[in-house]
């Protein structure tokens, strides 16, 4: 995200958002990879999980998902075992881990819509999004799975952004707030 700051000459600050507090203070916020339930978890504790409720109610709170966050971001969870608690923002509906045991990770060239050049995507046990809904917009598919999602200031992708130097997707959520 820094690197999207400097590229664009836009003055901002990244900080690692721990306390509920913090919701209130950010002007965008980011949900990881990791593991969606722990996660889920570790925002109902704090406290986080309702502040950002409350805030995605007021629409005031952009978000980008990355995997476990692209879970997190979803109204419907796919034969939901644990129980999950999301965030409800966007008309998606994923499945955990979808890509199945032989494929659990893989880097795959993808094509973004928008964008003028393919785009190296990394997948990490990654989640599909199965159906979307409403407003809500396709951006990216890997073999007719929908693998990106935006729903007004919601982004939604089931790999990992962070992990390669391609700044776009990071640049195209910037764009949706400055
Ligand atoms: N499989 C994880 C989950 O469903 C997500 C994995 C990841 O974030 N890399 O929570």
């Amino acid at each position: 995200m820094k690197h999207a700051f400097e590229e664009m000459n836009v003055h901002g600050t990244t900080v690692s958002v721990r306390h509920k507090e913090h919701i209130d203070e950010i002007d965008a916020l980011i949900i990881p990879g990791g593991e969606s339930s722990t996660i889920s978890k570790i925002l109902t504790k704090s406290g986080m999980f309702d502040a950002i409720v409350q805030r995605v109610k007021d629409n005031t709170l952009p978000i980008m998902g990355t995997c476990a966050g692209c879970v997190l971001l979803a109204k419907k969870i796919v034969e939901n075992k644990d129980d999950l608690e999301s965030l409800h923002a966007m008309d998606i509906e994923v499945e955990r881990n979808a890509f199945g045991r032989q494929k659990e990770s893989f880097e795959k060239i993808i094509e973004i819509k928008g964008f003028s050049k393919p785009y190296h995507a990394v997948f990490i046990r990654a989640p599909v999004i199965k159906k979307v809904w409403g407003t809500c917009e396709i951006l990216a598919e890997v073999d007719k799975k929908i693998v990106a999602a935006r729903q007004k200031k919601f982004l939604a992708f089931s790999f990992h952004p962070e992990l390669t130097d391609d700044i776009r997707l990071h640049q195209y959520f910037l764009e949706m707030f400055i």
